[in-house]
């Protein structure tokens, strides 16, 4: 690993100055991510600026029934808060799929949002990688791209993103708060992440130094009925091949609401806004959790190795959805 300087920001405006005044800056959260892709020589921080210590690691119910959640809260601690398992068991799901025990420890709410992709080219500083050297090339597009994207890729980059916390965080209309060199502001998590197109090494709408400060999640009492279901090669530490998180909300057997979202499929988090679209109103049937499935998945573009993500994607819906109807 190339050597860096560290610094320690008396608070969240001195940590946003010394990344605004330094080129090759990074913040260091639980590190589970970034220093592996240091080791690796793919990012190359001259300075990182750590902000574990600032007092960001709240949890806080709120006067509304919202939650909102501190960038530094670590995966394992918001796993196991009541409120979580009780008003988002989705929420909980999702970070206990993650990972292993000991990184879950150590990783953070905002860290986590901004994990790299795990595409392999990406980790290859030998291969090229339009995210990784822009204008090098994409070596996964006609290489072994089985974990990678089939909707809303690019020539450039078909990568997905790695993170099952984001994906229950989609399905339940968060609302990230980051600061920059501007003050405080609030980004929907819709609108935190970017597609590819030409330029797949900006991963997210925000600017350069901006630092997540925390996540809220708004009221949504039907989350009490809410799960997230991951598919991977192996029962653990593994990264998806198919997830899906979802709410449902019924009246009698009739969807009054529905929430979903999709990991391992796309360079974001997927919202299915058009499988939600055809469920709601109409009553519940795994037939009718097959179709919604099938209208989210109508624009896919496998690649060469990935066409099992479509039936697999559908059918974790159907088993999520019919779980949660019978529960
Ligand atoms: Fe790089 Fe994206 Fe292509 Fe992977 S899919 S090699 S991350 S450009």
């Amino acid at each position: 690993m190339r050597p860096f300087r560290y610094h320690r920001p008396a608070d969240v405006a001195d940590a946003v100055a010394v990344l605004a005044g330094e080129p090759h800056a990074a913040y260091l959260g639980g590190g589970t991510n970034l220093v592996d892709l240091m080791k690796l020589g793919v990012q190359r921080p001259e300075l990182l600026v750590d902000v574990t210590r600032l007092p960001l690691d709240a949890v806080q119910e709120l006067p509304d029934g919202g939650l909102r959640i501190g960038a530094t809260v670590r995966n394992s601690d918001l796993a196991a808060r009541p409120a979580v398992r009780r008003d988002y068991p989705v929420l909980a799901r999702a970070l206990l799929a993650a990972a292993s025990g000991q990184l879950r420890n150590l990783a953070t709410t905002g860290g986590n949002l901004l994990q790299r992709t795990r595409c392999v080219y990406f980790q290859d500083t030998g291969k090229a990688c339009n995210k990784r050297d822009p204008g090098s090339g994409c070596a996964a597009l006609h290489g072994q791209n089985r974990d990678l994207a089939v909707l809303d890729w690019s020539e450039q980059c078909v990568a997905t993103h790695p993170s099952d916390l984001a994906v229950a965080l989609a399905a339940l209309d968060a609302v990230v708060e980051v600061h920059d060199a501007d003050g405080a502001r609030d980004v929907p998590l819709a609108a935190l992440y970017r597609s590819p197109g030409t330029h797949p090494e900006r991963e997210t709408t925000l600017a350069r130094g901006t630092l997540i400060t925390a996540v809220r999640l708004p009221a949504l009492p039907a989350a009490r009925r809410s799960a997230y279901l991951k598919v991977r090669d192996r029962a653990s530490f593994a990264f998806a091949a198919g997830s899906v998180a979802a709410v449902l909300d019924l009246d009698g057997d009739v969807v009054r609401d529905v929430r979903l979202a999709y990991g391992a499929v796309a360079h974001r988090p997927w919202r299915a806004y058009r499988a939600e679209e055809e469920l709601r109103g109409r009553p519940f049937s795994p037939e009718l959790a097959a179709r919604a499935a099938d209208a989210e998945l109508a624009e896919a573009r496998p690649l060469r190795h990935n066409g099992f993500k479509l039936p697999l994607t559908r059918a974790i819906t159907v088993r999520v959805l019919t779980e949660l109807a019978s529960s």
